[in-house]
């Protein structure tokens, strides 16, 4: 069998044993390795804003990278040029899969250990790269639409349970990927803080509702998905070709208020219990570094309907799905003060989900809704089955009824002022190098 050209050269990227000239790009436990190579968005000492490559503990510098002429000929130079000026990788991502692979592919030429690109490329080195703990980390992308989902069926199910005991799983969740417009404007980098909203609630039904901060303040663990090129308006996007729509995935932490969520939900689904603070992580790994992960979709239980023929595709049923491990931590103030590790509160599987990313790009432009590029999907709350890999407090301590107690003795319901909550994710398997997500973190403050 003849592997088509772009296969190979993906493969050629993902070896396992390929090392970087960059040092730290080899350690066993770093999240980004030269077979992971995500795209970010930084400013750096100088105020510049630049698009970059994550490599090791430092950031491959493109517009450096553009001058040196190496990999980007015209427009290319163009793209690198917009995007810096504009401080978000909207540019570049609107040039679609092909191109975003095939920059991945040189740039993994050129920060490789071996080969005349690293010798190169190891002169300029103090030209290339900047340091992480030297930057400040963007929202990677200007966010034109945000959308929401709630595509773990353990996560809907759970909830469901408790705001509505006698109707948990709404007869269309089988059926419909659910998910509602979210705010794209409240979206803030991982590390800034989320100030704690006020709002309106009703805890006693006999008495009014009352306007304050809220009391049961939430996270919730979710994987968010870059759109690279988009659809033009009354176009959709078959599921057969979904994932070139993807320029990559990300950490999403959808902050939530649950007081305020449960007396304003009904009948319009979710709004100022959620769209206050919306935490990304800065890096967008590309499905190109995650192919080793893939995974069958979500086994339906006997049943189940199958998914409509539209939402429906072989290889997204035989690999649609991605094992990535999440976790979420929580380090409160005194942790913090006191000098104690943040605890673990989950961990689970982004293969618990019941809908794939390409059932969700697909379906959301099936009714000839136009996607553009920079745009984010999130996937919903990450739950599994199990009471450990719960992606919220609301499950987790079962809507407060099972408090957390932390290494410092304090107990948790849901979040204190001070508190900050810590999203990780990565990537590994037998065979393939290990590869992460970075951070999505953010502290509440009152
Ligand atoms: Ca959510």
């Amino acid at each position: 069998m003849t592997i088509p050209a772009h296969e190979s050269a993906l493969a050629d990227t993902l070896r396992p044993d390929l090392a970087s000239w960059v040092e730290s790009a080899n350690h066993a436990d770093t999240d980004f390795p030269i077979q992971n190579l995500p795209l970010g968005c930084f400013r750096d000492a100088r105020q510049h804003t630049r698009p970059g490559v994550a490599i090791g503990d430092q950031i491959l510098d493109l517009v450096e990278l553009d001058r040196t002429g190496w990999l980007f000929a015209q427009p290319f130079s163009d793209t690198i040029a917009r995007c810096a000026a504009d401080g978000s990788l909207n540019a570049l991502l609107a040039q679609g899969r092909d191109v975003l692979s095939a920059i991945r592919h040189g740039v993994s030429r050129l920060l490789r250990a071996d080969g005349d690109h690293g010798a190169r490329s190891r002169e300029l080195r103090d030209r290339l790269l900047v340091p992480m703990a030297d930057v400040e980390m963007l929202v990677p992308a200007r966010i034109g639409d945000y959308t929401d989902f709630y595509a773990s069926i353990h996560h809907a199910s759970n909830v469901g349970s408790m705001f509505r005991p006698d109707n948990a799983l709404l007869p269309n969740y089988k059926w419909v990927p659910i998910g509602y417009h979210g705010r794209a404007s409240s979206i803030v980098p991982s590390g800034a803080a989320v100030r704690r909203p006020s709002g309106q609630t009703r805890d006693d039904a006999s008495a009014p509702p009352q306007f304050g901060p809220t009391r049961r303040l939430d996270y919730e663990l979710e994987v968010g998905v870059f759109i690279g090129a988009g659809n033009a308006l009354g176009a959709s996007i078959p599921i057969g070709q979904a994932e070139s729509h993807v320029a990559g995935l990300c950490l999403v932490n959808d902050w939530s208020a649950r007081d305020v969520q449960a007396w304003e939900y009904q009948p319009l689904g979710p709004f100022l219990a959620k769209n206050f603070a919306t935490t990304v992580s800065p890096w967008i790994v590309s499905l190109d570094a995650l192919a080793p992960f893939r995974a069958p979709a979500f086994a339906r239980a006997e049943g189940d309907p199958a998914p409509l023929p539209y939402l429906h595709d072989e290889r997204d049923a035989r690999a649609g799905g991605v094992d990535i491990t999440l976790e979420v931590l929580i380090q409160s103030l005194r942790m913090r003060r006191e000098g104690v590790a943040p605890m673990r509160v989950s961990r689970g599987s982004f293969t618990a989900m019941y809908w794939t990313v390409a059932q969700l790009v697909t379906h959301h432009a099936s009714n000839g809704a136009n996607l553009q590029p920079g745009d984010l999907l999130a996937s919903g709350t990450v739950s599994g089955a199990e009471k450990e890999s719960r992606g919220c407090l609301l499950e987790r301590t079962w809507r407060g009824t099972e408090p957390l107690t932390l290494p410092t003795g304090e107990t948790r319901r849901f979040l204190e002022d001070g508190d900050e909550v810590i999203m990780r994710g990565w990537c590994e398997r037998e065979g393939a190098r290990r590869i992460g997500f970075g951070e999505c973190r953010g502290t509440v403050i009152a």
